[in-house]
């Protein structure tokens, strides 16, 4: 297998973060924060990627980006906390400052394809990845090849469960709007435990708290809610949880799986699989940089 190094930057809210990669493994990183203004972070993403060290080949750079990317693959249909970006050319403006091809896709769609090649995906031919982390995404990896659709798909953070609020996106009833870290701390508040932080929740409720353990049992069941619908509609059963609140991913799949087993019931818990990703923090950029390579 060739070795080659190529670059991935992965556009966040506050955050850009760009790595040289090869092989999945990450040579060197650069990362600053995002200029809240279209030309600064159109500027900011090319020095970024330039920081890394490497020369930019002519395969050019894998660029994620939070949010819904449009058809043409240039542009972002609307991004919550990059609204000064939506539905502007991006990757085309990129390409041009840094004189080389941008591939563009939403992050966390490139997270699983980064997952898929280098991380915990590897062994699996389907798979579904959860980001969680101030919101909820998805990205779907079906026969080893990312599927985005024109660029949609494994938008699970917006698909509907069993609850009234209403989501940043306007609709009622999403996942992530009960499954983001803020609202999994509001569970938790809920079931009456204490949580100042999901970290601290988690150790009380691995130290036997049941008002914790409840917290993370009610989130759990939302979070099994949306994924299946997924193997209904996919029969996919495998799931990976990525983002900072992965790391409660032990205490989210107990309950996720007795709803899967419930509501999926064509299939039963020994089919499923439930794990946290392994590519950390690194899976946007090493996503990203894994799909400047194919396609
Ligand atoms: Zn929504």
């Amino acid at each position: 297998m060739t070795e080659t190094v190529s670059i991935g930057v992965d556009l966040g809210g506050t955050a850009i973060k760009a790595g040289a990669v090869r092989g999945g493994e990450v040579l060197s990183r650069s990362s600053v924060p995002t200029p809240q203004d279209e030309e600064a972070c159109l500027q900011a993403i090319a020095a970024a990627a330039r920081e890394v060290g490497e020369e930019i080949s002519e395969k050019g750079i894998g660029l994620g980006v939070p949010g819904v990317v449009q058809p043409s693959g240039d542009s972002v249909a609307g991004s919550p906390n990059l609204s000064f970006l939506a539905r502007k050319p991006l990757a085309s403006r990129v390409a041009e400052i840094l004189g080389a091809p941008v591939k563009m896709g939403n992050d966390a769609s490139l997270a699983a394809l980064g997952e898929a090649r280098h991380g915990a995906g590897a062994v699996h031919q389907d798979f579904f990845l959860v980001t969680l982390g101030t919101g909820v995404g998805g990205g779907l990896v079906l026969g080893g090849k990312l599927h985005t659709g024109p660029g949609m798909a494994g938008e699970i953070g917006h698909i509907r469960v069993d609850h009234q609020l209403t989501c940043a996106c306007g609709a009622q009833g999403c996942l992530e709007a009960v499954l983001g870290a803020g609202p999994i701390l509001e569970l938790l508040r809920e079931a009456g435990a204490e949580a100042p932080s999901l970290p601290e929740a988690g150790e009380q409720a691995r130290s036997g708290d049941s008002e914790s353990l409840e917290g993370f049992a009610q989130a759990g069941k939302h979070l099994g809610e949306a994924l299946a619908q997924v193997a209904l509609l996919l029969d996919v059963r495998v799931f990976l949880l990525g983002g900072g609140v992965s790391a409660v991913t032990d205490l989210l799949a107990p309950s996720a799986m007795a709803v899967l087993e419930e509501r999926a019931f064509g299939r039963g818990r020994e089919d499923f699989l439930i794990e946290q990703a392994t590519l950390g923090e690194d899976a946007g950029v090493i996503g990203a940089a894994a799909f400047a390579l194919e396609g």
